[in-house]
């Protein structure tokens, strides 16, 4: 099966959406960004700076950045990069094959990484498979990724995990598709919620690697989940009744 690559408008739309997805599953307001890669290029789409509410974030607000920080398209007057761009520049950089990056400063899995516990895979096997392989910590200068050097270091200390803990700041995300991430963004967010919880009444129990390990393997493919259609667009359309809701699924 041929998958039909994307146009430069529709990967704009699909930034956009990431942003208010993120928004409805209440893992970020107005900071935080999502980004994909131009596919065959040196450059990606990402929010700009002044940060717009996440919830109002649209397709005409993305701008288009190369590796070196430059602003290539969709510049407009009075906006410019966010900070935190060589996060994205070096992970795309670093790995072409990545077509996505998120940071988030989403609370629980933020929590969890402050307190150097780890996320344990605990709701359902094709939910927690981000969690499975454990997350790793970069905790270099309060976690901050504004400069060249830090992205380079942040890259290493990833290596080819879906998630990385930034200490006392956040989290980032990478992938092959700006859907699949958004997706693990918010699955990570559920599995440190309950694992909290599990263990402040007693304890958490994983699931064992035997069941997550088949949805690890997939999640390695560059398949968009079935989820982004049948959910978290109808999330996205509706997401005050997600949010009264309160739960994930
Ligand atoms: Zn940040």
């Amino acid at each position: 099966m041929s998958i039909k690559t994307p146009t430069l408008d529709q990967l704009k739309e699909t930034v956009a959406l990431s942003h208010r997805i993120l928004y409805a599953a209440g893992l970020a307001t107005d900071r935080g960004h999502s980004s994909t890669r131009v596919p065959g290029t040196d450059t990606f789409l990402i929010k700009p700076w002044p940060h717009i509410q996440m919830c109002r974030i649209k397709a005409d607000d993305i701008i288009t950045m190369d590796f070196d920080g430059n602003i290539v398209g969709g510049k407009r007057e009075g906006v410019t990069r966010v900070s935190e761009w060589p996060l994205h520049a070096e992970l795309y950089r670093a790995h072409p094959e990545l077509g996505a990056v998120i940071h988030t400063h989403q609370k629980w899995a933020s929590m969890m990484g402050i307190a150097q516990q780890p996320i344990l895979p605990v709701f359902g096997a094709s939910h927690s498979d981000s969690v499975a392989e454990g997350i790793p910590m970069y905790d270099d200068d309060r976690a901050l990724i504004r400069q060249k050097w830090q992205g380079e270091l942040m890259v290493k200390v990833m290596g080819d995990a879906p998630a990385l803990h930034l200490q006392s700041h956040g989290m980032a995300f990478a992938g092959p598709n700006l859907e699949s991430v958004t997706i693990d963004a918010v699955n990570i967010e559920y599995q440190a919620e309950l694992t909290w919880h599990a263990l402040a009444i007693g304890g958490a129990n994983p699931i064992p690697r035997y069941f997550t390990h088949r949805h690890v393997e997939r999640r390695k493919q560059a398949d968009i989940p079935e989820a982004w259609e049948h959910f978290w667009k109808w999330v996205d359309e509706n997401p005050e009744s997600y949010q009264v809701r309160g739960v994930h699924l």
